[in-house]
Parts: structure tokens; C-alpha cells; sequence
């Protein structure tokens, strides 16, 4: 383990605790001597307990405790901004440096507690519906800033106490009444272009010493990285859910620009790939109702082809619009046609509630206000993206 270098001279940057899964802390322990159950402990202390400083951790011996404090620290992104919705989600916009910032967000629901988690300050895949593709990429996020969005979140939760847990009740699975009950990658960025982290991520989210999460209560978003699908389904198979949005190849090579890599007959092999090891036994197809781009009953016709292709769930998701997309959600009745075209042909399908759409903390408007310094304006400026949402069909016949 490389960690044994980085703490030869005391002038060494600290180690960052928070990214080191049981694992990596066991090994880290040995590597100083120390006896592996050290590493229990401190993940324990610092994952389920929430403690960042070395000196509260009692039951470790002093000694220890001294060394820990001088070699290492328990550090997450610092908190830039938080907000507290109507309907009790909470956002917590992160600093992830060099102006660059990501969010959080938190939805409380009777039966579950959804953690929504960002996994890069921005993203390469620059879907035309998206204020995060606005941004273009700027950079991963480490194992520790990812799971430091949990780890701060329930520490939040948990002292603020403006969240009370009802009981659970989950058909499913025994009753969880943990504030987080659920993780999901939908927030900034696509999980699956930062790959070594996210997994790093995933094992701490699931390991028993730190949040002990059920690998169906954590669940990946992606716009459909094919062979990056198959190794998280070999690595560490959690619940998928793959953005869609399109039914056909023209319009999602415009909607979800990496289909012109993936196209959606390798995109539906992959799941069926997927599917083989998943903790689910169907796919969760994320669709975004944009008015008069992808939402006419003949593409709810053409989805239902693909959904027979693939056990899946089919989410239909209203657009939340931002003032540069130039895009529309579709109104409430033409959903509700288009889920009933799907329910119809047997596909099981839901509609979104938006949550927090007071503090801008619905999918696709996060982080709509951070400073934008990214290729991605340059490319705005030159008119780029503008000019691939001309070329999204608008379709003027109604049903
Ligand atoms: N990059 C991954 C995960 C992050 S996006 C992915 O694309 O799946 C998470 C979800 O939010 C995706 O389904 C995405 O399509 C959706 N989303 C993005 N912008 C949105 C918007 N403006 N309104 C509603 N949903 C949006
Ligand atoms: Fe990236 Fe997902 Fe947004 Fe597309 S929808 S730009 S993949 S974060």
C-alpha cells in the first residue's frame, strides 16, 4: 500500500481518513505496526459515529491517538451553502476548490431517506436538458468527497433534527429507519467516467463498519457507459437506473450525446449484461419529458419496442427547466398520456414528484448558480451547444 511513503516525514499532507474504506484501513494499520482491528474501530468512529477529531476517540490509546493526529485527518469538502425546502429537502452546496462547487440534496419520504450524491464537478456528457452538462467537465471528485456528502449529510440530519424518520414500511426489506436509507448517484456528473472513486465510494456506502447500506438502497444513474456497466456489475453490482430519455437513436444522439458511442442496441445489451448480477431484477429507465422534443405517443410507442428488450421499470421524469436550455417540460396531461400509452402494453411505469423545487434542488438545476468558468461557456460562447438544441426536433402537432 502506497500510504506506508506518504507518512515517512512528518511534513507530508496529512492522509485523508475519510476515503479509506476498512480495507485500506486495516492495511494502513499494519503498515504502522499496529493491529488490523484498529482499523475497525476507527471506521466505526468515523463513519457510523461521525467523529472527525482523533482526541474524542476514547477507546483508542493515547499513543495512537497522537500519531493519528500528527499523520492524518477526517476531512470533507467544506459546506458553501445549505437550504431547507418547504417539503423538508435539504441542499448543501459543497466547495470542491478552484471555484468549482458540487450538491447535495436530501429527500425525506415517509417510507425511505434519499441521499442524492455528485460524483464529478461537472460533466463531460453535456446533455442539452442539463445544467451540469452546462458547466462541461471540470474534474472527479476523490472517494472522500463523495462520501464525505454522506457523511456530512447525516451528520446534519442528525444534530439539526429537522428530519424525523416515520417507521418504515417496505414490503421489500426489513424496516430501516436510518435518516439515510438511500443513496442515489443522481447528482452532478456521470458516476460511471469516474469509475475508481465512485467504487471506492460504494464499498464504503455498503460495508457493515461504515454506513452498511443494502446494495438495493444504493442505486448508480448513468447515461449508459457500456463497458464501464459491465465492470460495476462484476466490482460491485448495486441498483441501476440508465438514462434514457430517447427511443430512438437520432434523438438520443441528441439528447444523451455519448449514444453516438453507445448506441441504445448495445446500451439494452449491456443491461441485459447487468441484469445478470444485479441486486434488482429490472432496470430503472430514467425518461425526461421535454414538450415536443421526445414526448408524442409514437415515442412512447417506440419506447415500449425497447422496454420489451430489457426487465425494466420505466420513470418518467418532467424537465425542470434553467433559464439556457431553451427546452420545455411537457405539460402534466401529455405525461399522463404517455404513461398511460406504456402502463397500457404492461410496462411498469412511475411519474417523479419534484422535490425542493423552492431551493432549486430538483435533477438537473443543481449547482445553477455557481460560477460557470468551464470550456463549456467558451463553447456556449461560440455558440456550440446553442446550436445543438436548434437541431433537437421540435415537434409542433399535438395529440
Ligand atoms: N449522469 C448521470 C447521473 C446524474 S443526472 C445520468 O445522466 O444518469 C441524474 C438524472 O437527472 C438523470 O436521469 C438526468 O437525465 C436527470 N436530469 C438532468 N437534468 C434534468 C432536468 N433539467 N430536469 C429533470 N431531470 C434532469
Ligand atoms: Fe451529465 Fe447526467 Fe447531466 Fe447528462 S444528465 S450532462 S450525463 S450529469
Amino acid at each position: 500500500m502506497s500510504h506506508a511513503q506518504s507518512v515517512s516525514i512528518a511534513t507530508d499532507p496529512p492522509i485523508n481518513l475519510m476515503g479509506l474504506d476498512p480495507v485500506a484501513l486495516a492495511a494502513l494499520m499494519s503498515e504502522w505496526g499496529d493491529k488490523p482491528f484498529r482499523g475497525k474501530q476507527l471506521s466505526r468512529w468515523i463513519h457510523q459515529r461521525g467523529v472527525s477529531n482523533f482526541q474524542d476517540m476514547t477507546d483508542l490509546a493515547l499513543a495512537f491517538r497522537e500519531r493519528l493526529t500528527t499523520r492524518c485527518e477526517v476531512a470533507c469538502s467544506s459546506v458553501l451553502a445549505r437550504h431547507v425546502s418547504r417539503d423538508l429537502t435539504h441542499k448543501w452546496l459543497f466547495d470542491v476548490g478552484a471555484g468549482n462547487a458540487v450538491e447535495t440534496v436530501y429527500i425525506p419520504e415517509d417510507d425511505r431517506g434519499t441521499l442524492c450524491v455528485s460524483s464529478q464537478a461537472g460533466c463531460a456528457v453535456a446533455c442539452p436538458f442539463c445544467s451540469t452538462g452546462y458547466q462541461g467537465f471540470n474534474r472527479n471528485l476523490s472517494v472522500a468527497e463523495i462520501i464525505g456528502q454522506l457523511w456530512w449529510a447525516r451528520h446534519d440530519l442528525t444534530q439539526s433534527g429537522a428530519v424525523t424518520r416515520l417507521s418504515q414500511v417496505d414490503s421489500e426489506s426489513a424496516p430501516d429507519q436510518r435518516i439515510i436509507s438511500n443513496v442515489v448517484f443522481m447528482g452532478m456528473g456521470e458516476p460511471l467516467l469516474n469509475y475508481d472513486a465512485v467504487l471506492g465510494s460504494l464499498r464504503l456506502m455498503l460495508d457493515d463498519l461504515a454506513y452498511g447500506l443494502s446494495r438495493r438502497r444504493v442505486t448508480i444513474s448513468t447515461s449508459g457507459v457500456v463497458p464501464m456497466m459491465d465492470r460495476l456489475g462484476q466490482d460491485c453490482p448495486v441498483a441501476l437506473a440508465v438514462s434514457l430519455h430517447a427511443p430512438n437513436d437520432a434523438l438520443r444522439d441528441r439528447l444523451v450525446p455519448l449514444n453516438k458511442k453507445y448506441p441504445i442496441a448495445e446500451l439494452l445489451a449491456a443491461c441485459n449484461r447487468y441484469l445478470a448480477h444485479a441486486p434488482r431484477d429490472f432496470i430503472t429507465f430514467e425518461y425526461i419529458m421535454l414538450d415536443s422534443v421526445n414526448d408524442e405517443l409514437s415515442h412512447a410507442r417506440e419506447l415500449i419496442d425497447l422496454a420489451q428488450q430489457v426487465p425494466c421499470k420505466i420513470n418518467l421524469i418532467p424537465f425542470n427547466p434553467f433559464a439556457q436550455s431553451g427546452l420545455k417540460r411537457s405539460s402534466a396531461n401529455r405525461v399522463r398520456a404517455f404513461s398511460q400509452c406504456l402502463q397500457d402494453a404492461g410496462i411498469v411505469t412511475t411519474v417523479r414528484k419534484t422535490r425542493g423545487d423552492d431551493i432549486d434542488a430538483a435533477c438537473g438545476q443543481l449547482a445553477g448558480d455557481i460560477q460557470d468558468r468551464t470550456r463549456a461557456k467558451q463553447r456556449r460562447e461560440n455558440g456550440i451547444i446553442q446550436s445543438k438544441l436548434q437541431d433537437i426536433p421540435v415537434v409542433e402537432s399535438r395529440q
